[in-house]
């Protein structure tokens, strides 16, 4: 059965779609089955796993209103080796909608229902907001991972997650729980992000995964060319840090 993962942060540009995008690819180098589901309007996690947003004739929204499911709305990631539930604009009118749909918050995971033995692993780019479309993610998933970058505004928005997950967890989702914190764009040179880092190892413990992304081009380069990092040059040291964190998160799920 499928363990279910939403990729979050209600901050824009802290590196949620490249983690999505390269834990994805990166277990399914590891020999899993991995599906990506693409929850935000921009498409970018669809575009980095080289699938055109402008030409889907089926997405997430369609799968969210009820106009499609998700056998009709997947495709294949060939250069990543994992399937993909992609999203574009159409999915911004889906908030609005979805306020007058039953079940308004479980539309995902009810769509994911019959697909969970398709899967070893399940992995929902979240967009940058709390959002009704954030919440089909936190209830459709047993976990949460958060990418942060290591900054001093990082820790506030931080406690207002925590908070948001600590709600859906007592009142929609009770299986929801915060898998990790995974330090991304880390620039070890930078004392402030040292002191980050360590103030997050001190107050989260081994919630913090050990794996650190570094801030490397080429992971920045791969979307452009529609490959994973991880794919595009393995031997980077940011393709390297996101291979590893797949391995520490193939270990993670069997202590769960
Ligand atoms: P989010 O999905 O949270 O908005 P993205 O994953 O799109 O964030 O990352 C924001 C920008 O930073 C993108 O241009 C991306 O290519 C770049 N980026 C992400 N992670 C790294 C990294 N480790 N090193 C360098 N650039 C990165
Ligand atoms: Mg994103």
């Amino acid at each position: 059965m499928a363990r279910i993962f939403c990729i979050a942060n209600q901050k824009g540009g802290v590196g949620k779609t490249t983690t999505c995008v390269n834990l994805a690819a990166g277990l399914a180098t590891a020999g899993q089955r991995v599906l990506l589901i693409d929850l935000d309007p921009q498409g970018n996690a669809t575009m980095g796993s080289g699938i055109d947003k402008r030409t889907l004739t089926k997405s997430v929204y369609h799968l969210l209103v009820g106009l499609g499911t998700v056998a009709d709305a997947r495709v294949r990631a060939e250069n990543g080796g994992y399937d993909v539930i992609p999203a574009n604009r159409d999915l911004a009118g889906a908030e609005i909608e979805l306020v007058g749909l039953d079940r308004r918050e479980n539309r995902l995971r009810d769509a994911l229902a019959l697909h969970k033995s398709e899967y070893d692993f399940i992995l929902i780019d979240c967009p940058p907001s709390l959002s009704l479309l954030t919440l089909n993610g936190l209830c459709a998933a047993h976990g949460v991972i958060i990418p942060m970058q290591c900054e001093y505004y990082a820790l506030e928005g931080l406690s207002d997650l925590v908070n948001s997950i600590k709600k859906v967890h007592a009142n929609l989702n009770r299986e929801l729980s915060i898998i990790g914190l995974l330090r991304v764009m880390f620039d070890p040179r930078v004392t402030l992000q040292q002191q980050v880092s360590a103030q997050l190892e001190a107050h989260f413990g081994n919630k913090v995964f050990k794996a650190i992304v570094p801030r490397n081009v080429r992971l920045a380069e791969a979307p452009s060319h529609g490959i994973p990092g991880v794919v595009f040059d393995r031997s980077a040291k940011g393709a390297q840090a996101y291979l590893a964190f797949a391995k520490e998160m193939i270990e993670r799920v069997k202590t769960l």
